[in-house]
């Protein structure tokens, strides 16, 4: 069987990522931190183990406390300032890749919708998934 390839990168090219693998999860994110960066209604993520993927290029980051409470480290490119992807201290030893920045949007198969208690009517593009008002098991 072949392993499934994922590959995707920022807007100008300087920070690429390729993942290997399944995914533990994907879905749309609707926490006002994900809004505010995004300046949409969501971002899509795709978590997989830190192990399965590789980065190229140069990161720049900042922490803030997330929706869980306990902070979310989130991931720019230095030249595009595009934002790529995050890590969460209550996710430890996952990277959540950001959507938008595949290659290829197809492989993307959203199936959760968290922090839906913020999600704004005109927003639609979550109404068929499982929905959780912030994360599972809370
Ligand atoms: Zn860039
Ligand atoms: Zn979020």
């Amino acid at each position: 069987m072949l392993t499934a390839e994922w590959t995707g990168g920022c807007l100008s090219g300087a920070l690429r990522y390729r993942a290997e693998g399944e995914p533990l999860l994907q879905g749309f994110c609707h926490c006002r931190a994900c809004q505010r960066i995004s300046g949409s209604g969501h971002i899509g993520f795709i978590c997989f183990p830190e192990s399965a993927v590789t980065l190229q290029g140069e990161t720049r980051s900042y922490s803030l406390t997330g929706g869980s409470g306990r902070p979310a480290t989130r991931y720019f490119c230095p030249t595009c300032h595009s934002g790529v992807f995050a890590r969460a201290e209550v996710m430890p030893g996952q990277i959540n890749l950001y959507a938008g920045s595949l290659d290829d949007l197809a492989q993307f198969k959203p199936q959760i919708a968290i922090f839906v208690r913020s999600r704004p009517a005109w927003d639609d593009v979550s109404r068929d998934l499982v929905c959780y008002e912030t994360v599972p098991g809370q």
